[in-house]
């Protein structure tokens, strides 16, 4: 099964002097500053988005350690994104959601 998910994203601008406006923060996968393209992965935050020289965006890297991690806590993160913007995924993404969340709960229940 494949599960798109739609993320906030914005472009983070620089001002004259380098320094990124209007944006301030950091990136939750490397510290960073932010810059370039960002991406919001709910509930990690604004994750570096933008493709460097073919390394990993930190957005690829935090989706990759939830998914190698552990299935359950990725559905659970998948979840807590689509029920933060329930109106960005369509009503075949949010089924799936909810029923991988029900295997979990019965699963959970027969241990
Ligand atoms: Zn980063």
């Amino acid at each position: 099964m494949k599960i798109i998910l739609t993320l906030p994203t914005f472009e983070a601008a620089l001002d004259d002097d380098g320094y990124t406006t209007a944006t301030s923060g950091v990136c939750a996968g490397c510290g960073d500053d932010r810059y370039g393209y960002m991406a919001r992965l709910h509930p990690v935050g604004w994750l570096h988005a933008e493709n460097e020289d073919g390394e990993l965006t930190c957005l690829q890297k935090a989706v990759n350690s939830l998914v190698t991690s552990d299935a359950s806590a990725a559905w659970v993160s998948v979840a807590q994104h689509v029920a933060k913007y329930p109106s960005r995924h369509d009503a075949a993404t949010i089924r799936s959601v909810l029923r991988e969340l029900a295997n979990l709960v019965t699963a959970g229940g027969n241990r």
